[in-house]
């Protein structure tokens, strides 16, 4: 049955004046039935008054043209360790001005995210200092402390636990110790249903280590934004999650007024 889907819903109330999408999909998910292509993404970027966001499907090659096609859309190269090349690949991207980090999915992609395959990756990433956006939430291998490994092996990498546990407690409280015993871990806020737990993150972790993110199109990106308003930060705090966080670590400054393009090493 095709069913039509309403317009993006009302933002009265929900849009801030500025907020850096560190985690948005683009392309065709047929396994969640859902899709957002460039019209889509730059219609939801205007509704809710997302500056940049960082945006990232398994074929490297749509991202890059929707990247150049979209005022605001950044890119984070998706590597899976099992494709031959993954590593060349990667390195060409980091020359594009649009790409700005690395996504790996070792659930969907099936590897450990200390497995050495990934190791000359993060070497390059880390010669780079760009950041790397790790989906963390499900066993077996994409579980804070299996994250952790990684983080230590490379305490010079960014990394970023992508939804900060997911929907498991246990997992979310272990994304949290995880981020505040390692100063190179991060937290990404989507698809984590406690609102609370992104204000304790910010207690626990450090004020410049949650980034908001929506999980676009698999979460609403007014209720992910919304999620981050409520969470009991001050007005300060959630600005910094919403916007500067992702702004310093993505292109290093967080001056709203300087341009977005990433301060190479
Ligand atoms: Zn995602």
């Amino acid at each position: 049955m095709n069913v039509k889907r309403s317009a993006l819903p009302s933002v009265t109330g929900i849009a801030p004046a500025s907020v850096v999408d560190a985690h948005m999909h683009v392309g065709e998910f047929p396994l969640f039935n859902v899709c957002m292509d460039a019209d889509g993404l730059a219609e939801t970027f205007r509704h809710y008054g997302i500056e940049a966001g960082m945006v990232f499907h398994p074929d490297n090659r749509y991202v890059r043209d929707v990247v150049e096609a979209i005022d605001g859309a950044y890119g984070l190269v998706w590597c899976n360790p099992h494709k031959a090349g993954f590593v060349e690949e990667a390195v060409e991207l980091f020359e594009h001005p649009k790409f700005l980090g690395v996504k790996l999915h070792p659930l969907l992609d099936a590897f450990h995210p200390n497995d050495p395959a990934l190791h000359p990756l993060i070497e390059q990433v880390v010669a780079r200092g760009l950041p790397v956006l790790i989906h963390c939430g499900h066993p077996i291998f994409t579980l804070p402390w299996s994250i952790e490994e990684l983080a230590v092996s490379f305490p010079e990498a960014k990394i970023i636990l992508g939804h900060m546990g997911h929907g498991n407690i246990v997992y979310i409280n272990g994304a949290i110790d995880v981020a505040e015993r390692n100063t190179n871990v991060y937290l990404e806020t989507s698809g984590m249903p406690m609102h609370t737990k992104i204000a304790e993150a910010v207690e626990r972790a450090g004020a410049t280590k949650v980034l908001y993110g929506s999980d676009a199109p698999f979460h609403e990106v007014g209720v992910e934004i919304r999620k981050v308003q409520v969470s009991g930060l001050s007005p300060e705090l959630v600005a910094r999650v919403l916007e500067k966080n992702s702004r310093l670590l993505f292109f290093g400054h967080e001056d709203a007024t300087a341009p977005l393009s990433r301060t190479r090493r």
